[in-house]
């Protein structure tokens, strides 16, 4: 089987699959005036039959792992139709998820029946009237509702990632109030570091602060840097051994980030990015389309990979193609 490699020698045994740009949030940093219809692109978000077809092709190429993203991925009506023949394919052996949780409490049995093997859920502070500055919604009992239930349901695998923002959810406070949350709770809780995309350049101005300030934090209240048996991927894990969960950070701008890059990504129209910035990637989904196209789909992602480049150059203000992260998918 072919594995997907690039020049660099980093190994892609996982994708990021956006399945929609819609989003009923108004995360300030990255809807803040809610979704918007792209004028300029009269393209439909990928059909159910063209993802079949994608992940069976990823499959082939030795992808073991998907998540699904948005937008706001459970809003489309055919999302558990989606997970399933995502599931069925034979390569694809872990198909994850991230999503807001906006209905988490009504469908956490139906993730749980889904046989979905994790979910990211998007939380970034558990001040209900924080929260709802942030998204402009005030859903978050709901959410942590719909968490206790999946919980319940012995359902393993449930992270929550914030964007750390700057006088907003990075106090001394915020962090006890996350440490206490998964003191018994088998979570792990992740800060993201903001990232300036082309659309938030004043919001990124204002509210980007450096992961160190959570890393300090943790490195004073007796927390671990996890190197063994650590997760492929950007989050450097912190154990403790009074807590049940984890902590974590996701720092984009530090060095060497882009050296444990494990993943590419697809948008909901069916472009490959190669990058979560940058602007290399291109069109796959006229190939598709029939049966008979999968080895050239096949091809084609191989050839591409030779132009994935060893960095994002975010740290130069080079935010490429990415207006926010609902149309690549965070
Ligand atoms: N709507 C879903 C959600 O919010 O979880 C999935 C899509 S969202 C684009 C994926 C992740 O990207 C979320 O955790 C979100 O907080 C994060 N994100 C969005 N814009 C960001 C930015 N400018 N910097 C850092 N993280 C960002
Ligand atoms: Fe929606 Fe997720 Fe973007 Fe927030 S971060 S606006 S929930 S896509």
């Amino acid at each position: 089987m072919e594995i997907l490699k690039d020049s660099f020698g980093r190994k892609f045994p996982y994708f990021r699959l956006s399945i929609t740009d819609v989003c009923n949030f108004k995360c300030g940093y990255c809807l803040p005036n809610g979704y918007q219809v792209d004028k300029s692109d009269h393209r439909t978000f990928l059909k159910i039959d063209e993802i079949e077809r994608l992940a069976r092709g990823l499959s082939e190429l030795g992808v073991c792992k998907i998540r699904l993203t948005g937008g706001e991925p459970t809003i489309r009506k055919d999302f558990f139709d989606i997970v399933k023949l995502i599931k069925e394919k034979p390569g694809i052996k872990k198909i994850v998820i991230t999503t807001n949780g906006y209905r988490l409490n009504k469908i956490a049995h139906q993730i749980k029946d889904s046989g979905l093997d994790g979910i990211n859920i998007s939380i970034d502070s558990l001040d209900r009237e924080k929260f709802k500055k942030i998204t402009d919604h005030d859903r978050l009992p709901e959410i942590l509702e719909g968490i206790k239930i999946l919980q319940d349901l012995n359902f393993k695998n449930i992270k929550i990632n914030a964007v750390l923002l700057k006088g907003v959810n990075d106090s001394e406070e915020e962090f006890n109030q996350w440490a206490n949350f998964i003191k018994n709770n088998e979570i792990d809780f992740r800060y993201i570091e903001l990232m300036q995309t082309g659309d938030n350049l004043d919001y990124f101005k204002k509210y980007h602060i450096s992961a160190k300030k959570f890393i300090d934090y943790l490195n004073q209240n007796k927390w671990i840097i996890q190197t063994l048996g650590r997760d492929a991927g950007p989050s450097k894990n912190y154990l403790n051994p009074e807590f049940k969960g984890k902590f974590g950070v996701i720092a984009p701008y530090s060095k060497d980030f882009c050296k444990s890059c494990n993943r590419l990504r697809i948008t909901a129209r069916g472009d490959l990015r190669l990058c979560l910035f940058g602007n290399t990637g291109i069109n796959i989904r006229h190939l598709i389309q029939k049966d008979d196209q999968i080895e050239e789909f096949k091809d084609l992602i191989l050839k591409q990979l030779n132009f994935k480049k060893e960095s994002h150059y975010l740290e130069l203000g080079d935010t490429g193609l990415t207006k926010n992260l609902s149309t690549t998918g965070g």
